[in-house]
């Protein structure tokens, strides 16, 4: 496993996402500062986080002397408070903050945040539905990850259309304008498959190219 323990993280607001984020950064070992304005909220992340705050995240002051400065990444992550998020993030980066993390409450939010300086906008919501959506809309598309506006990583599951074939004979390379970086199947994941690897019904494909490509490969080619 990755060993994140050289990076310091500090979580500003415990809502569900920002709980939640603590959470895992301290299952992955990692070591968390959190803090929420309401000293309940707080307390009750003591088992998670190395350090708990009861403080409002928006004053200078007490970012200051938590020595805020010194860690790596910055999480805030009190969506729903858009002027308390933007200050906060403000006062991060002219503080020299080097990675600051915001959670978007909506795309003018998304706006201020950019123009602010915000190294990483993260939009739960809208992403989990996004994938949703992919995988809702077609049952062969399990997840997908978006790359840039026009690429994507998909992960398709193999019908019985490709039953054993190879992908060689499959070419999808040359049919789809696409690759497949790896196959899962029921026990193990091949990752940069041969050309001769046979598929078989139910295999998960991660398929990686255009969105146009990969729509095309889903709907004709698997
Ligand atoms: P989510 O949608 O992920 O639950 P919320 O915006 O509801 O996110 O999270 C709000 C959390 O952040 C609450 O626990 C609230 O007490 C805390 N919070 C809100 N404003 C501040 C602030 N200025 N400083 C610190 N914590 C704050």
């Amino acid at each position: 496993a990755r060993r994140p323990k050289n990076k310091s993280f500090a979580v500003l607001g415990l809502g569900r996402f920002g709980g939640n984020l603590v959470a895992e950064l301290h299952n992955l070992g990692a070591e968390v500062l959190a803090i929420d304005s309401n000293p309940e909220k707080a307390e009750s992340f003591a088992q998670y986080a190395t350090h708990t705050v009861a403080a409002n995240a928006t004053d200078e002051r007490t970012l200051a002397n938590l020595g805020i400065r010194n860690f790596d990444h910055v999480i805030v992550s009190f969506g729903e408070d858009i002027q308390s998020s933007v200050l906060t993030t403000l006062v991060l980066k002219e503080m020299g903050v080097k990675k600051v993390w915001v959670k978007a409450q909506n795309s003018y939010h998304q706006k201020v945040l950019d123009k602010i300086g915000a190294d990483h906008i993260i939009h739960p919501e809208r992403d989990m539905a996004r994938r949703l959506a992919h995988h809702i809309i077609s049952e062969k598309i399990l997840d997908f990850i978006e790359l840039s506006e026009e690429h994507s990583i998909v992960e398709i599951i193999a019908t019985k259309k490709i039953n054993g074939k190879s992908l060689l004979d499959l070419d999808i390379r040359a049919k789809y304008g696409c690759n497949i970086v790896a196959i899962k199947t029921s026990d193990k994941i091949k990752v940069s498959p041969m050309a001769d690897e046979v598929i078989t019904t139910g295999d998960v494909l991660i398929v990686i190219g255009s969105n146009k490509d990969i729509n095309r490969f889903e709907k004709e080619g698997v």
